[in-house]
């Protein structure tokens, strides 16, 4: 039975709150505007409800009393992706924020996570015990979209994704089952939510592999742009040849006195004294502004860059994968850069390699297993009379580099792309994902994400 959008809130209220231990915000309560608040400042969107679950239980309920009203699902774990997927018009948006439990177990070296979790809130239990994951470089994004997408940081080169060290997940589906998914149970599954993002069901807990990690020897360089053709060739040569336990990564940019730069930085997690010898020459190639590589402790690294991403910025983000850092694609970043409408956007190249690299694409649904860089425009700005000037740059950028990238993108930096893009995120693994899809949900529950659409035909691509 369909109802109508006033009549949502009071149903909603009506089936959920008896014996509800989460929450339940509707339009005109207090803490709407909150609620309905995600992490890109030009997200702004009214949902129906949003409902704050507080364990497995209360989210198989809410799935149950969405197929019942055919309501619109928006699934929210840490609010980070740009896309806003988080949220929609219209929709009842499950936010998972409450689901904060966490279990480490310092002797399988392994941790229970709930989905409400921000990177900083795990690496900090972890740490407590010498131990960590790889998880993203920022450490308020959420632990639930970044994994399920893939989940690139500064120790997938020892490690792999965070994807790849998922154990195990506990996945509420769409027809109200809450199943187990690892290799030994349902291993379809398993393999689908690692890099299939949020299309197969809603993960009320993820089951890690931990790492002996402590000190790491990590921090940037930087050089005036005028430096950046050399720098980048060095750059690029050296990323080639780091071993695993040295992940990279490169970025252009401005200083808050609009003078271009580029920097390098890097996070050893091996041997301090081996770090410092391997990275001399990194450090001796000609001389950096700055030079900021110290040992620090892993959380520390974990949210170096947190000032850089303040929640409520416009952010509009262009992405591909770069398998070398060539002539042109250095001439491409060189014209564009001085003209970077905002001092708060940078240009990345986030490595990834290493054990990340050699996994096999078809092994999980994350396809994109060889040595090269997350090429990521990240614009971002405060007031929304400069949108169309950042838009406009950022796009004729990507334009402008796309000679030089590869035709395919990491999920977890898309916008709103169309299917072309999400289709060009999963390669050779698409056909198998919209199998999948037609099994775990046919009727596609799930397609407030970056859909993988269960209509598709898988031969000819067409829907
Ligand atoms: C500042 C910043 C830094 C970043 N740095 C990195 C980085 O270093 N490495 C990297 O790999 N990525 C990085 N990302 C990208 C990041 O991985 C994605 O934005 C990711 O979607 C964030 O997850 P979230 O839970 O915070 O997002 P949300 O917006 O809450 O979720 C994104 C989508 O994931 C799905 N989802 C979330 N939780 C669940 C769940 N429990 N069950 C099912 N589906 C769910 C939903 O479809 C949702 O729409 C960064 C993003 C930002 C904004």
């Amino acid at each position: 039975m369909a109802v109508d959008a006033g009549g949502i809130a009071s149903a909603v209220r009506e089936e959920l709150e008896p014996g509800l231990r989460g929450e339940v915000v509707c339009p005109g309560d207090r803490g709407y505007d909150t609620a309905r608040t995600v992490f890109n400042g030009m997200i702004d969107r009214r949902p129906l409800a949003v409902i704050r679950p507080a364990d497995a239980s209360e989210v198989v309920r809410c799935i149950t009393l969405a197929r019942r009203h055919d309501l619109r699902l928006s699934v929210r774990g840490g609010g980070h992706s740009v896309a806003g997927n988080a949220v929609c018009d219209g929709a009842v948006m499950l936010d998972l924020s409450a689901m904060k439990a966490l279990r480490v177990n310092p002797e399988t070296r392994r941790v229970r996570a709930g989905p409400g979790l921000t990177l900083g809130e795990f690496d900090r239990a972890t740490q407590a015990f010498g131990l960590a994951t790889t998880l993203g470089v920022v450490s308020t994004t959420g632990i639930a979209g970044l994994t399920l997408g893939g989940g690139l940081g500064w120790l997938n080169g020892r490690y792999g994704l965070a994807c790849d060290n998922l154990i195990s997940a506990e996945v509420a589906t769409a027809d109200g089952r809450l199943l187990r998914a690892s290799v030994q149970e349902n291993e379809d599954l398993f393999w689908s939510i690692r890099g299939g993002g949020g299309n197969f069901g809603v993960v009320t807990s993820f089951e890690y592999q931990l790492h002996p990690v402590d000190l790491v020897l990590a921090g940037g360089l930087s050089y005036p742009l005028a430096m950046a053709p050399g720098v980048l060739r060095f750059y690029d040569d050296f990323a080639k040849t780091a071993p695993d336990e040295l992940s990279t990564a490169a970025s252009l940019g401005l200083t808050p006195a609009g003078e271009p730069t580029v920097s390098i930085a890097v996070c050893y997690c091996g041997p301090i004294a081996e770090g410092e010898q391997l990275l001399r020459p990194l450090r001796r190639f000609q001389s950096p502004v700055d030079d900021g590589i110290q040992p620090m402790p892993y959380a520390v690294l974990q949210s170096t860059r947190d000032e850089g991403f303040p929640s409520g910025r416009r952010h509009y983000w262009k992405s591909g994968w770069l398998r070398e850092v060539t002539d042109g694609a250095i001439e491409t970043l060189m014209r564009f850069l001085p003209q970077m409408p905002s001092c708060a956007s940078g240009v990345g190249l986030q490595q990834l390699h290493g054990a990340a690299s050699r996994v096999a694409p078809s092994a999980t649904a994350f396809p994109h297993r060889a040595e090269q860089y997350d090429f990521l425009i990240g614009s971002q700005w405060s007031d929304a009379a400069d949108s169309d000037r950042n838009l406009q740059w950022t796009r004729a950028l990507f334009e402008a580099m796309r000679p030089h990238l590869e035709e395919s993108v990491y999920v977890n930096n898309l916008g709103d792309e169309g299917p072309g893009r999400v289709q060009a995120a999963y390669g050779e693994n698409y056909p198998r994902l919209t199998a999948l899809k037609r099994t775990y949900d046919p009727d596609n529950l799930f397609r407030a994400n970056h859909n993988i659409d269960p209509s598709t035909d898988i031969v000819s691509g067409e829907q």
